[in-house]
């Protein structure tokens, strides 16, 4: 049998296409060299297709930075099965580089492959006729999809799709996540990435409406034992080293226990490389964060969104019981105690929501300035299939004031003066942290 291939198909001319971003929904950044998270999926995939013996091989050609024509001569003559990464956000650009591709190798089955097709596959139909579909979670179907192709047909595989009434249009989980063995990065050209991520948990059991994460990982929250994501943190540290790592999980501490035992696992195995993590405000205290910090965690990315109340109460933001003013609040005292212990705290907030308000947004920008987190990154808002919005009109706030507020959201970054020694770890960092902190 011939190898398999994983493709990890090129960004469009002048992007950068981040397929596991938001939660495998996808982004796509305006110029070249922008950021992408490392393909886990498929990398996940090659790891499960080499536990069974099965041959495989796979180009990243966004890592490789290569043109459509570049990727396409990658590709090897004759019969191979293709396993092309798709995302909502790239969708259009990866279908028309499979129809590329399917001129260019003719021999080739291809396969397009990711979460977001259970929504998007009607239109992938509509603009490449024919094209097979992987419906759902790509490492827990991939093998029976290879095996189904060895035996000669792709269409014996049940999760494999051809006509449009077949999408299901909602993800259903589809494993168990401590089945997984460890992502397969030797597979790519992992000495370009500048970090590598591991993955603690899939899915959300909130339900915040402008979110992509529940969308691309499904519910409930499915994670995995803490000890095994521990071991695999020491694994990359020693086998594919990186001045940092990234804990892939939109909501890590909604388990406290779960991510207390991951801090301390992490911490007896010794990990000295620092990693980062995210999780909403309402979620942490400061003695998780402490215990955080100690295990390693150089960068908490809160997602903060916003601090118009009207905004996060009709968006579903807000917990039960819970108030604009606490929310604030919580999230202001969580920024504050990782400024004390020296995480880095990078506040989230979001822009450019049907229903925001030019006053909203100045709520935003002073809530910002108080809280004073060490980095602020701003996201505007971004539709994906199988949304449910609530009934609000388009924002007003006209195009250059949205870019002026958002300027002076940037600009409310307080950076952390510990950065230098943010990791540093044992006590001799922990004296001299302190010290700067006085001062
Ligand atoms: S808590 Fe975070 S991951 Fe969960 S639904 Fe809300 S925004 Fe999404």
């Amino acid at each position: 049998m011939n190898p398999v291939i994983l493709l990890n198909p090129p960004s469009p001319p002048g992007m950068t296409a981040n397929r596991e971003g938001s939660g495998g929904m996808g982004v796509l950044v305006h110029g070249p060299g922008g950021f992408f998270y490392p393909p886990q999926t498929l990398a996940y995939a090659g790891a499960v297709l080499l536990r069974e013996g099965l041959p495989v091989e796979a180009v990243d050609a966004v890592a490789e930075g290569l043109t459509y024509d570049q990727a396409v001569s990658r590709m090897p003559e004759g019969e191979r099965l293709i396993i092309c990464h798709a995302s909502a956000k790239t969708l259009e650009h990866d279908l028309e580089f499979c129809r590329v591709l399917a001129v260019a190798r003719p021999d080739a089955m291809l396969l397009l492959a990711g979460t977001a097709l259970v929504y998007f596959g009607a239109d992938a139909f509509a603009v490449f006729p024919g094209l097979p579909l992987l419906r759902g979670e790509v490492p827990y179907l991939v093998l029976e999809v290879v095996r189904a192709w060895a035996r000669g047909s792709l269409d014996d595989a049940p999760t494999v799709v051809r006509a449009r009434d077949a999408i299901a249009g909602i993800l259903t989980p589809a494993g168990n996540p401590d089945s997984l063995p460890r992502p397969a990065w030797d597979l790519f050209p992992h000495y370009r990435y500048p970090f590598l991520t591991f993955q603690g948990s899939w899915g959300c059991d909130h339900r915040c409406r402008y979110c992509p994460y529940v969308l691309g990982m499904g519910r409930p929250r499915r994670s995995r034992s803490p000890e095994k994501v521990a071991d695999e943190l020491a694994w990359l540290e020693r086998e594919f080293p990186k001045p940092r790592y990234m804990l892939r999980d939109p909501a890590p501490a909604a388990d406290r226990e779960w991510l207390l035992t991951l801090a301390r696992e992490i911490r007896k195995r010794g990990v000295r490389t620092p990693w980062e993590c995210e999780s909403r405000p309402e979620h942490l205290d400061v003695e998780l964060l402490r215990e955080l910090h100690r295990a390693g965690c150089s960068v908490m990315k809160l997602g903060v969104e916003s601090a118009d109340g009207d905004l996060l109460q009709a968006w579903d933001r807000l917990l039960p019981g819970w108030d604009t003013r606490r929310y604030l609040d919580h999230a202001t005292g969580v920024i504050h105690a990782c400024r004390d212990l020296g995480i880095a705290c990078r506040a989230f907030v979001m822009t450019g929501l049907p229903g925001e308000t030019e006053e909203g947004l100045q709520a935003t920008v002073g809530f910002l300035k108080v809280a004073g987190p060490a980095l602020v990154s701003v996201k505007r808002f971004a539709r994906y299939p199988g949304q449910s919005l609530p009934p609000l009109s388009p924002s007003p706030v006209e195009a250059h004031t949205l870019e002026r507020i958002e300027s002076e959201m940037l600009s409310a970054a307080r950076p952390l003066r510990v950065s230098l020694l943010r990791q540093a770890r044992g006590r001799v960092g922990k004296l001299v942290r302190r010290m700067l902190l006085r001062g």
